[in-house]
């Protein structure tokens, strides 16, 4: 087919007519939106002269990635979730507001209601036996470089086998396993012990998967620890470290890799400082300060509210 017909008034005509924006009732930002999203498929299918077998593949693909419930993992995957946060930084220069501890993207694992801890927590529950012990600690402080006591640092992570604890396919997780809720100290500090996470990939049969192997590109992320940090008069922190030394450090799936978010791991094999943190072999350290932005104009201006999973 070689006929191009998006331009025409029938067309133009019919795609307000979809949308309802001859109707009264109805939510007009909806209409708005469903009308800009079906003009460009429209113009696409045209463009791009898109089959009739093309359009229902794809068709059977978003049926099949509902289903899996993947459109959370093919959101980053396809960039979605970066791009919201370059927008939120380009908002931020605009603005003139400073930015601390870069952002980045949530993904769709996080889950609330995480046993709370005052200072220190123990994340992982000493049932995975693959992992290095990692102790990880920092200062969470303002943009003014005073420390915040109080700052909630909410932290999340997967085990060895790249699975997280409410999504773990093999059901080996207790609730809440590598995933607390620490209470900086008076000075502003947190500090946790747990394994090294490793990185983990999209399910290779799923939908995500497929697609990306259509696009000749692989579906994996670094090994990384998710946050959410809080504290009064401060925004929201969003972030996720990586751990240095993986392979796909900057080769991540799901493009949440930033400068400033690889902190070193040192290994630590001295008798002393496995003393000092009361174990009895090597551990991994990582140290990492967070910065939080302030309130602008008394409010979080960038919070992110999205349905998560609560526990
Ligand atoms: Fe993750």
């Amino acid at each position: 087919m070689t006929v191009h017909i998006f331009n025409t008034p029938e067309v133009q005509d019919f795609l307000r007519l979809a949308s309802g924006l001859d109707q009264s009732g109805g939510n007009p930002r909806t209409k708005k939106i469903v009308h800009r999203i079906l003009s460009d498929l429209f113009k696409t299918i045209d463009d791009l002269e898109i089959t009739a077998d093309e359009y229902w593949a794809g068709v059977a693909y978003l049926n099949r990635l509902g289903a899996s419930s993947e459109a959370g993992l093919l959101s980053p995957g396809l960039g979605f979730d970066r791009f919201l946060d370059m927008r939120m930084d380009a908002d931020d220069v605009a603005a003139g507001v400073e930015n601390g501890t870069p952002r980045t993207i949530e993904g769709p694992l996080y889950v609330s209601g995480a046993p709370v801890a005052e200072g220190y927590a123990r994340l992982d529950d000493g049932s995975d036996k693959e992992g290095q012990t990692l102790i990880m600690h920092g200062t969470v402080r303002g943009t003014d470089g005073k420390p915040l006591p109080g700052a909630q640092v909410e932290v999340w992570h997967a085990n060895t086998k790249g699975f997280y604890s409410h999504f773990d396919p093999t059901g080996e997780q207790k609730p809440f396993n590598m995933r607390r809720t620490i209470i900086a100290d008076a000075e502003g500090r947190y500090k946790f012990q747990s394994i090294v996470p490793k990185g983990y990939g999209c399910p290779p049969n799923g939908p995500t998967q497929g697609l990306l192997n259509e696009l000749g590109r692989h579906g994996n992320r670094p090994a990384h620890i998710h946050f959410f940090v809080t504290a009064d008069g401060h925004r929201k922190l969003t972030t996720q470290i990586n751990i240095d030394g993986d392979p796909l450090v900057f080769d991540d799936f799901a493009y949440a890799t930033r400068e400033g978010l690889v902190p070193p791991l040192v290994e630590r094999t001295d008798a002393a400082s496995i003393k000092a943190e009361g174990l009895s072999a090597p551990f991994a350290e990582i140290v990492f300060d967070i910065s939080l932005s302030t309130l602008v104009n008394g409010v979080d201006n960038q919070i992110v509210e999205r349905p998560r999973l609560a526990a």
